[in-house]
Formats: C-alpha cells, structure tokens, sequence
C-alpha cells in the first residue's frame, strides 16, 4: 500500500496482471482445489457472492436472509444425507470448509464425552488415510490420535482399529471416500465398533457428500456410509467441492440436536454481552453462504444428477485409460471420483518426474505419499480433458523413460515455508 491510493483501473490491472501466475483451472487441467461446473454456475454464483459481499454472518438476527439460507443449505444437506426420517432428525450448521467441519466434530465428540461419560484423556481412533485435518484437530483440542493402518485395498484395518479403541476414546473415524486414493471406508462396521464402545463415530464425507448420494440416484453401486448407517453420529460435506459452489462453504450434521449442542460455544462473561458461535470464526463471510444457497437451488437434484453423471463417466474413462498404459496402475479401486497414479514398479518408472512433465502441459494433479502417487479429483470441469491427459500422459511416460527427479516433495497444502 502506499502512501497515495491507486487509482481502479492500476489497482485491477495489478490484479490480473498478478494471478497470470496462476492455475489457469477453467481449462480443465487442474484436477484439485477449483471445480468447475461450467460459466453458468460460475455467474449465479458470482452474482450471489456480489449481493452479500459486505454483510456479516456473526449476526443473523440483524441479517436474517443469511440464518435462514443456512437453514436451508444445511436441511437440504441433511435430507441428502438421509438425516430426516421418521427414526432420525439430524440438525447441523454451515462451516467455512472441511477443515472447519472436522475441527468441530472433534470438538464436539470430546466435549460430548466429557460431558457424558466424564473422559479427561480423550483419543480419536482413526485410518492413516483419514484427512491431515483430524490430526490438526488432535493437536488443537488436545485430543491423542491413535492412528491405525489401511489393508491393501486402501481401507481402514478394523482389527487395528477395533484395538485401538478404549474407554478413553470420544471418536472413531471414517471416510466416504477418503481422500488418497478414494475408497469408501467400512462404514457399517467402524460405526458399529464406535457405538459399542459408546462413542461417537464421524464420517468424512468432505469430497464424497455432493456426490455420493446422486450416483446412488443415477444406480451406481454405493456402500452404505450416511444416517442410514447406525451409529453414524456425525458427518462432514462440502459444498465448495463437487458442491460446485465458491471456496467457504460446508456442513457439519449431527444425528441429533442433543450432539450438535457440543459443537457450539456459548459464553456471557465479558463487556460486551451474549456470546454465541456455532463455529471457529466469529465475523463470518456472507458472500460464501449466499453462493451455497444459490448454487444449491440453481442446480438442483437434477442439475448434481447430471454433473455426477458426467464426472463418473469421466472418472471410469481416466482409470481405464491409465491401466491401459504401459508401467502405470491406479491404486486401489476408487469408489467414486478420487484417482491415484502410481508406477507398477516405482524402481522404474518415477511418476513424479511423470509429473514434472504433465506440468509443463499446464495439468495441476497433487503430488502424494506414501507410496508415490499423483492423484486427480476429477469434476464436471475436468472431463472434457481426460482424453488430452491420457494422451499426454502417455507421452510423459515414454518421455521420462527410467529418469528421476530429486524432487520428492508432495503439494496438497503448501505454504511456502519450512517447518
Ligand atoms: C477437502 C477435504 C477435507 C478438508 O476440507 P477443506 O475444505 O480443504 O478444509 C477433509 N477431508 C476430505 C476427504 C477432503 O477431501
């Protein structure tokens, strides 16, 4: 900033002339953080940002129109969910995102059993492949994470899981699907070992939410991992991932209103009066909530089915596709539209130096380990480049030949700064 403003247009010419830096993701090769459902979806969500820019979600009292499309964006997630039913009345709150929602799940199982069962050592019994998010909640509420391996088709190892929980436990973990290589956790039976402990049990469905449930619509095989699943307590979904709408924008759904009231903070100690929060921020962006709801009744069950449809015809033509070349395999048997590249023999072929190359093509896939892989959330906004990413791909791999990079670092969440 200096000392004199800058005028609009030197200001907003800086602007684009910074981000041409940055991912071009409408052209369909970026297969993480940005998904695109197409220019129509991208409008009415621009335009429902642009009208709440300025307000103030802390406050909804003073703006209603936000508790109520909150309201409305979380009931829609729980009917989605099967959370509404004769046997079942699941009650939640919106988050800024999935990280969000996993913190306050962690909070509110460990506050639940402090509060019911009096659990001062709290743990959290979960899968290797359980998302990085779980750990930072362990760390920041002070809840041990006992970590426990998947088997070799990438799932959690239950007997591992079934030992690593005690009386101290205050949540077991599943994910649908997990983020690596995107396979549904065992959910039936992880609830079942969470529930006969007495516990709570969370089911991460931060990528699977918007997404599972209308390829059970459209007759895709799904194994069950919602309400339906007894002894499910709690669940996450974004809606700023297959969700389609603009980053800042998930729910956290409780089975009941009873284990939601552990996830909020009420307080009435200080200056300035009644304190409630049902979430980790205070002054919350309006923008992202109106954007949820505008995407969500824009598109309705109809407008997922098709975008669905289109990502999993999509996803079955990239996992064909690289099992068709040669040295190449994708982990595991992804359930929905998660993928993980690896070399069949990573002695020989190096797909992160695979990787160096497609990046110079303008793909954007994550770099993972353990083991080595490369990884594509595929979305509507990327199918219509599968068949160029096969055939680069392809290329890259007789290109790189048995030649390696130095370069093992993986990319999900970078910051730029050494630990
Ligand atoms: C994206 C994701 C998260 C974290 O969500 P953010 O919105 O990035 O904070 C958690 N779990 C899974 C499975 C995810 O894909």
């Amino acid at each position: 900033m200096g000392r004199e403003g800058m005028s609009r247009d030197e200001v907003l010419s800086a602007l684009v002339a910074m981000k041409s830096g940055d991912k071009d993701w409408r052209k369909g090769r970026c297969f993480a953080l940005v998904f695109n459902a197409g220019e129509e979806v991208e409008e009415i969500a621009r335009e429902a940002s642009v009208l709440y820019l300025s307000e103030n979600g802390l406050n909804p009292l003073a703006f209603p129109s936000l508790g109520r499309m909150q309201e409305e964006v979380v009931d829609t997630v729980a009917q989605m969910l099967h959370g509404r039913t004769e046997s079942c009345d699941a009650q939640g709150f919106m988050t800024s995102g999935g990280t969000e929602s996993i913190l306050l799940a962690v909070k509110a199982a460990r506050d639940r059993a402090s509060t019911l069962r009096g659990v001062s050592k709290p743990n959290m019994v979960l899968g290797e492949s359980a998302h990085a998010a779980f750990h930072k909640a362990g760390h920041d509420y002070g809840v041990e994470i006992r970590k426990v391996s998947v088997k070799t088709d990438w799932r959690v190892d239950l007997n591992a899981m079934s030992n690593a929980i005690d009386s101290d436990t205050v949540l077991v973990v599943g994910s649908a699907p997990q983020y690596p290589q995107g396979v549904i956790d065992p959910i039936p039976e992880i609830a079942a070992l969470a529930s006969n402990a007495g516990t709570s049990c969370h089911v991460d469905a931060c990528m699977g939410g918007f997404v599972l449930p209308f390829m059970e619509s459209l007759g895709y095989p799904v194994a069950p991992w919602d309400f339906r699943v007894e002894g499910v307590t709690s669940i996450s979904a974004d809606i700023h991932k297959l969700g389609y709408s603009p980053k800042g924008a998930s729910v956290l759904l409780h089975r009941t209103e009873e284990m939601r009231r552990h996830q909020i903070f009420f307080f009435d100690g200080w200056l300035g009066g009644f304190y409630a929060s049902t979430g980790l921020l205070g002054t919350k962006a309006a923008g992202p909530i109106a954007a949820a709801w505008a995407v969500t009744h824009f598109l309705g069950e109809a407008g997922y089915m098709r975008l669905v449809e289109k990502t999993m015809e999509a996803t079955k033509r990239l996992i064909e596709g690289v099992e068709s070349i040669p040295g190449l395999q994708v982990l595991g048997e992804p359930d929905a539209h998660l993928v993980a590249i690896a070399a069949i023999n990573p002695d020989e072929i190096d797909i992160f130096a695979v990787m160096d190359a497609l990046s110079a093509g303008g793909w954007h896939l994550d770099r993972q380990r353990p083991p080595d892989s490369i990884h594509a959330t595929v979305s509507a906004g990327t199918a219509g480049a599968i068949g160029d990413f096969l055939s680069d791909l392809r290329s890259a791999v007789v290109l790189v030949g048995s030649s390696r990079t130095d370069d093992r670092s993986t990319n999900y969440a970078p910051i730029g700064i050494d630990e």
